[in-house]
């Protein structure tokens, strides 16, 4: 049974108001709200545990240890990896493909190729750019229409022996497209060697994710954006591949044996967790996990559709309201604009003085914004505990504003 109510109940944040309302959180594609289980969770390792993790052999180190490396088995589980030392903390999204780039710098030279897309948050942009500029490779964008789907015909035109990596998201944080990631990811097997890089930071909040099913070489996506604290996040890879690759960080941790001469590094994962890890945040993470499978992913997914699917309905029956990828498949996210309302922000700023939370702007995807010609958009993003009640404020609220400012 999927009863939303109860579901609120878990996320104390949801009964404080803002401006004088009760908050209504839309912007969940930013960072999701945290339930109660997860902050208990931080607090009792604080409480009860806290100590450095697989160096002790005092009591509390090893329970440190034990729970972090649950958490792991855990996260293992939630993508299907094979092996738990698949599965490496990071603090992000952003650090993972900035390490995946990192390590890869040996693997390419000038003129080979990088595929991303148009769709893509800077985060899996500008590590690439600064990887072509350490190697002379170049990047490719396979383009979008006018939908905001990509043009795959593209992708077969660009793939060759030349192509290194191909890094796309699952879902687009800007506009909450679903990209075919099977079909990109049947094609690059194809017709190169490249590596496979999944942005998963939108699809690990909303769907069932299968890595191995998948086929992609690495996996990355933030705790924060599904109900686990920030400074977490996971970098899949697949085991053979990691093993061959270079380390990131040097330090701690990381070695297994450590002289003046030289340095011998230490097996999977601890190779790619360097110096203290956020443990306390680690271990939540796990708990966050736990909710999602408490709530069920079917149950998630279903709530969540059905909420976009009402938004959009209702959003578009407001005259002079464009809704970015309308006709695009989605999940999660409703971006859009008011005709003859100039400036996004006018619009989130009016919704903010009715408790409503929305987010405004480019969305660290300028390169979309450029390509629909505009300056941002007002994006609306759901989590499990939204409501249809929140999204009859959110249009209310439009309404409003398109009143204020037309
Ligand atoms: C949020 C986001 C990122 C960056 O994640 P961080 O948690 O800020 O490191 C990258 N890609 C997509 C698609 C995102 O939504």
């Amino acid at each position: 049974m999927f009863d939303i109510q109860e579901i609120r109940s878990q996320f104390s944040i949801l009964d404080r108001e803002v401006n004088g309302k009760p908050l209504v959180y839309l912007d969940n594609a930013a960072t999701s709200q945290k339930p109660n289980s997860v902050l208990e969770v931080c607090h009792a390792y604080y409480t009860e545990l806290n100590a450095n993790v697989h160096r002790g052999i005092h009591t509390l180190s090893q329970l440190a240890t034990e729970e972090m490396e649950l958490s792991r088995r855990k996260i293992q589980k939630f993508i299907n990896a094979e092996h738990d030392f698949e599965v490496i903390f990071t603090k992000g999204t952003t650090e993972g493909i900035n390490l995946i780039a990192y390590i890869l710098t040996q693997k390419l030279q000038k003129d080979d190729e990088i595929i991303i897309s148009y769709l893509e948050h800077h985060s899996n942009i500008v590590p690439w750019q600064m990887l072509c500029e350490r190697t002379g490779a170049r990047l490719r964008v396979i383009p979008i229409d006018e939908n905001g789907v990509l043009q795959l015909d593209y992708l077969d035109q660009y793939l060759s022996e030349k192509t290194k990596v191909v890094s796309v998201n699952q879902v687009s944080n800007a506009l909450g497209i679903v990209n075919p990631i099977e079909e990109i990811i049947a094609k690059t097997r194809k017709n190169s060697d490249a590596y496979i890089v999944i942005d998963g930071a939108q699809s690990a909040p909303h769907f069932d994710i299968d890595v191995q099913k998948m086929d992609c070489d690495f996996f990355v996506f933030s705790g924060h954006k599904m109900y686990a604290p920030m400074g977490t996040g996971i970098l899949y890879g697949k085991c053979e591949i990691l093993e061959a690759l270079p380390p990131f960080h040097g330090g701690g941790e990381m070695i297994a044996t450590c002289s003046f001469e030289g340095t011998t590094y230490a097996g999977l994962p601890f190779k790619y967790e360097a110096g203290t890890p956020n443990v306390g945040g680690n271990i939540a993470l796990g708990a966050a996990v736990d909710f999602m499978n408490r709530v069920g992913h079917e149950n998630i997914q279903n709530h969540e559709n059905a909420l976009l699917e009402y938004a959009q309905r209702q959003l578009l029956e407001i005259e002079g309201l464009k809704v970015y990828g309308e006709k695009a498949k989605r999940t999660g996210v409703v971006s859009f604009n008011l005709e003859g309302v100039g400036i996004a922000s006018d619009v989130g700023m009016i919704l903010d003085k009715m408790g409503i939370a929305v987010r405004t702007g480019h969305h660290c995807t300028q390169p979309i914004m450029s390509f629909f010609n505009i300056a941002g958009t007002v994006r609306a993003s759901f989590a499990v505990y939204n409501t249809f009640e929140e999204i009859d404020r959110l249009v209310e609220g439009v309404k409003k504003a398109q009143r204020m400012l037309g």
